[in-house]
């Protein structure tokens, strides 16, 4: 179908219909589908390649804990079919190799720009465009703007006093080098112990000389059982596609899991330790499908974080160190679970130590290392896998206004407010995909990004036909929508840990749940439902009412 979308607006500027930020998979895809409705587009990626988070994060161990042949787009059967994963779980440069892969196949890459960071965008009330500011000079005129900057791609580095004075080599996880980095015969710090921290320790410790780990808050972590795939894995997928595709669609993480049973609490010690055991030793995200009950009763929740510490007493030798990295005070899954590969293990290791931040604090970062109340560790390298300013902070630095120049970072300042985590009401025609308020991180985030492009795909083929110019929320919807989402997080275990899905790992950020935690499957139908019922709760202006000024 070829739509008709307006004209340039002024001689000075590039204009294009849409403009999509981010080139990661859900940029690829927005672009890709804009494609088929005819529109002109461009993609703008502060990148030099495509791939989003997996083409940042290079660090040793960057692997997804979702499985390749679910972690994968469904949109085209014959990707599916041409392409070889050759893990059960890929790793990152498997995965940047898919990216490539799609962007090239179907010919997205001559749509994007690369090294284009958006610093700013700007609604035009009068002709209901966004302008469209690249590397602070490059103007571009859009009716669409269309956020695909990813739920965890603004790094977070911690305020350490004398951060920027070390002398030695310092990384981020989420912006690692693209060069091969060796920590052969060093010593190297570590800040972090989350899933990114979990990844690379195992394999840092095969390389430094010594490896420090200063740890917050001990993570929950299952084993990965990482494997090559083997002919009869693809025989089974290759054979059953298409129901397990459409099973990740509606499921509640977006991936095929064995279905839990209703209650920890209804079965008993020996039939619980079973399943536990079995989901363990099968190994991924699936331990916290064991059970329905397990992020809602705490008693249930217990039973799962009992399993996984003895687990932990067995693996670690020294009781003192496995008595540092035993988690406690939150329920497990309320911090994102980790999956690891030989990550307690490597605590056994005579090259490995792990420092409690909590008992020896972190007073500042000096030119040769970093001090604590309790001493100081000189270092060649230091590596922060402190997180992310998650599921807004890639909006929110971009300098966005909305109608009367609004900022969106003034409108989000309490919390983001958004309806259904697809626009946001006063910042018209500007989509989110996986925005908050969406299920986004608790699902397969491919799952996720192809339900919200496809809806997008088909809001705007709706709004092409009808002659409509603008869509945005009603206040009131997008109140009822933002109510809803909080009143389900509050009902969870969610609010009992500080998370970065509350956003608590960035100092002042306003504490509140981001993510849609109803399942996927059950946020598309609610999707499906709003768009069949004439797109309920979102308003609509037309050409008629918007003036258009001609080249
Ligand atoms: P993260 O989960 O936010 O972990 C950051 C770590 O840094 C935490 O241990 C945090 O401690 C610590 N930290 C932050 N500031 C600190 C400070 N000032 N002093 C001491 N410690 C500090 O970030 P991440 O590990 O990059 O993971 C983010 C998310 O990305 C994951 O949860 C997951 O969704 C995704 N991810 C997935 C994979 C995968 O597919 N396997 C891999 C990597 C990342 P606190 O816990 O106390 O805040």
């Amino acid at each position: 179908m070829e739509m008709k979308m307006s004209k340039p607006i002024c001689v000075n500027e590039e204009y294009k219909d849409a403009v999509v930020v981010g080139a990661g998979f859900a940029g690829m895809y927005m672009l890709y589908q804009l494609g088929q409705l005819g529109m002109s587009a461009v993609g703008l990626e502060a990148g030099d390649g495509v791939g989003g988070v997996w083409y940042w994060n290079r660090y040793p161990g960057a692997r997804c804990d979702i499985e390749s042949m679910q972690y994968s787009y469904s949109f085209s059967r014959e990707l599916e079919d041409e392409w070889d994963w050759s893990e059960r779980f890929a790793g990152q440069q498997e995965i940047l190799s898919y990216a490539q892969h799609v962007a090239e196949r179907f010919g997205l890459i001559e749509k994007i720009n690369f090294n284009a960071r958006v610093t700013k965008a700007e609604f035009d009330e009068t002709t209901s465009t966004w302008v469209v500011i690249v590397n602070g000079d490059r103007a571009i005129r859009a009716k669409f703007l269309l956020l695909a900057t990813g739920s965890l791609s603004a790094s977070s580095m911690p305020d350490i006093k004398g951060i920027d004075t070390f002398r030695g080599q310092s990384f981020h996880t989420g912006k690692w080098p693209h060069e091969p980095v060796s920590f052969e015969g060093k010593k190297v710090a570590i800040i972090g112990t989350g899933s990114s921290a979990i990844q690379c320790i195992p394999k840092i410790a095969q390389e430094a000389e010594e490896l420090l780990v200063f740890q917050r808050t001990p993570n929950f972590s299952v084993p990965l059982h990482n494997r090559p795939l083997s002919e009869s894995d693809y025989k089974y997928w290759r054979s059953n596609y298409q129901e397990l595709r459409h099973q990740m669609r509606y499921a509640r993480g977006g991936f095929v899991v064995d279905k839990g049973m209703p209650s920890a609490l209804e079965v008993s010690p020996e039939e619980r330790d079973r399943e536990y055991t079995k989901r363990w030793n099968n190994g991924g995200l699936g331990f916290t499908a064991a059970f329905e009950d397990l992020l809602f009763s705490k008693e249930a929740n217990n039973t799962a974080a009992e399993f996984l510490r003895r687990r932990i007493a067995n693996i670690i030798q020294d009781k003192k160190i496995a008595e540092v990295l035993t988690p406690s005070g939150y329920p497990v899954g309320a911090k994102r679970i980790c999956c690891d590969t030989s990550y307690f293990e490597t605590f056994n290791k005579n090259n490995v130590r792990v420092i409690d931040v909590n008992k020896a604090s972190i007073k500042e970062i000096t030119e040769r290392g970093i001090s604590t109340s309790e001493e100081m560790h000189e270092v060649d390298s230091i590596i922060f896998a402190t997180g992310y300013d998650a599921l807004t902070g890639a909006i929110t630095r971009i300098d966005i206004r909305g109608r009367g120049g609004q900022l969106l970072s003034d409108k989000w300042s309490a919390g983001p407010r958004t309806y259904l985590g697809l626009l946001t009401a006063n910042f018209p025609n500007m989509f989110m995909i996986t925005g908050p308020g969406s299920p986004s991180v608790l699902a397969n985030m491919i799952m996720a990004i192809e339900q919200h492009v496809d809806w997008i795909h088909d809001c705007l083929a709706f709004m092409d036909s009808n002659g409509m110019d603008e869509i945005e929320p009603e206040v009131s919807a997008e109140e009822d929508w933002v109510n809803h989402v909080n009143e389900l997080a509050q009902k969870s275990l969610y609010y009992n840990a500080n998370s970065w899905y509350l956003g608590a790992n960035v100092p002042g950020k306003t504490r509140v749940f981001m993510p849609y935690i109803g399942g996927l499957g059950n946020y598309r139908s609610i999707c499906d439902e709003i768009s069949e019922e004439g797109y309920r709760g979102f308003s609509f202006k037309s050409s008629s009412t918007t003036k258009v000024v001609e080249k």
